[in-house]
């Protein structure tokens, strides 16, 4: 095996987070690697940083959030937890760089938070193809990463799983994403959104659902980070139309996520939502 050399190998100065971290010595902060859909080239695919007490844990490793990453002198390894939210190339396209860098570079498993089913899912239909070969024979996924386990909360009337990484509470709920057709998430493959806190509600991809609301304890809840495609119909996302029709209650605490690159025609402020997510920037709970 090689030597390690420097997390850091990109250059030596991780400005922004650090500044992330210090920044949640006295909360929680959330910021976006990127806001933008599978497909948007304005900005890098929707990737989320969550931080609380100087922990960080990045949700979801698009394709290009090694690079957007890179751009802000961040290394894919810099991060003590992740997070995927399902397997769409714009949620795990990054995923192999993390474990070979990890395994190769770094000489450090990561901390992947994942149930035992969508660990299997994960491994056996995306990534073992690209990681399973090493220097000395077959790995298994768990050769590559420390899962970090979430425990199941309830089936009913939303599957939801619980973990805790230092003082940050997150719930794992499952989303109606994937395929377009079905009528309920207990059809769909799997895909995940995240509570926060409690105060704090990111869907990543989700159709538009409106149950969900119904499902999750939603009184604490300050902010919603929530999946948005500009045109319609949604299929798979939930599209702005539709979200439109949300109360005005609703709409004043959503911050709409993973755009395409035609959101400058629109206004959401002016439509009654908090606005467009935007990369880079600090939110504080
Ligand atoms: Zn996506
Ligand atoms: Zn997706």
């Amino acid at each position: 095996m090689t030597k390690p050399v420097s997390s850091s190998f990109i250059g030596e100065d991780t400005k922004i987070l650090e500044e992330i971290k210090a920044a949640s010595a006295d909360g929680l902060v959330l910021c976006f690697v990127g806001v933008g859909s599978a497909f948007a080239k304005k900005h890098a695919q929707t990737s989320l940083i969550v931080a609380k007490n100087g922990i960080t844990l990045l949700v979801d490793i698009g394709t290009t959030i090694p690079n957007a990453l890179a751009q802000q002198n961040i290394n894919i390894t810099d991060f003590d937890y992740y997070h995927i939210t399902h397997s769409h190339a714009d949620h795990i396209g990054g995923m192999e760089e993390l474990l070979l860098m990890s395994r190769y570079v770094k000489q450090q498993r990561p901390k992947i938070i994942i149930t035992e089913h969508y660990q299997d899912l994960l491994w056996e239909k995306s990534l073992k193809g690209g990681c399973e070969y090493n220097e000395t024979g077959l790995l298994r996924f768990s050769d590559l990463m420390e899962p970090i386990r979430p425990l199941w909360v309830n089936s009913q009337p939303r599957e939801k799983y619980k973990v805790s990484i230092g003082d940050m509470e997150l719930v794992i709920f499952r989303t109606k994403h994937i395929p377009g057709n079905v009528a309920l998430w207990e059809q769909a493959f799997w895909s995940t959104g995240l509570m926060i806190d409690g105060r704090v509600l990111f869907t990543a991809d989700t159709r538009f659902d409106e149950k969900l609301f119904a499902d999750l304890n939603m009184s604490g809840v300050e902010a919603i980070f929530h999946d948005c495609q500009l045109f319609s119909p949604g299929v798979v996302h939930a599209s702005y139309e539709e979200l439109m029709t949300l109360s005005p209650d609703l709409k004043s605490k959503i911050h709409l996520t993973h755009y395409g690159d035609s959101f400058e025609k629109f206004n959401p402020s002016a439509d009654g939502f908090q606005g467009f997510a935007e990369p880079w920037k600090l939110y504080k709970y």
